[in-house]
């Protein structure tokens, strides 16, 4: 079932609670994944960040018209699940570094990429 709705298992997905990206530096860990359906996936963004995970839970639970209870059980249980699979808390430190290592990556793959689409529209120009 999805962790956050709590709804039946139709075509769930991962949802990682702490984003693997340049702006949050969550990492690819069993305690950082949960099972999540499509509805619950995509976070709303608040001026130009994604909602950290107690927010989009909170969004959630208030859309399905809940009460702070649920919203505290349901919390419970994603805390349950980060502690089951004992996901490390990272310092600042840890944080800023995976930060800076996923903007590089970033960085170096868009330069490729943006590398090939130019090789491709001068193979392509060449070409006609
Ligand atoms: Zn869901």
């Amino acid at each position: 079932m999805c962790l956050l709705d709590l709804t039946p298992p139709n075509g769930l997905q991962r949802e990682h609670l702490v984003s693997p990206n340049q702006q949050y530096g969550g990492l690819h860990h069993p305690g950082n994944v949960v099972r999540c359906c499509g509805g619950c996936n995509p976070r709303r963004q608040v001026g130009g960040k994604e909602l950290v995970w107690e927010d989009h839970l909170a969004d959630i639970v208030d859309k399905q018209g809940h009460s702070i209870n649920v919203l505290q059980e349901r919390k419970k249980r994603i805390l349950e699940h980060i502690a089951r699979y004992d996901y490390p808390e990272l310092s600042d430190k840890e944080v800023a570094a995976i930060t800076a290592i996923a903007k590089d990556l970033y960085d170096r793959v868009s330069e490729d990429v943006n590398k090939g689409v130019t090789l491709s529209w001068s193979i392509h120009e060449d070409l006609i």
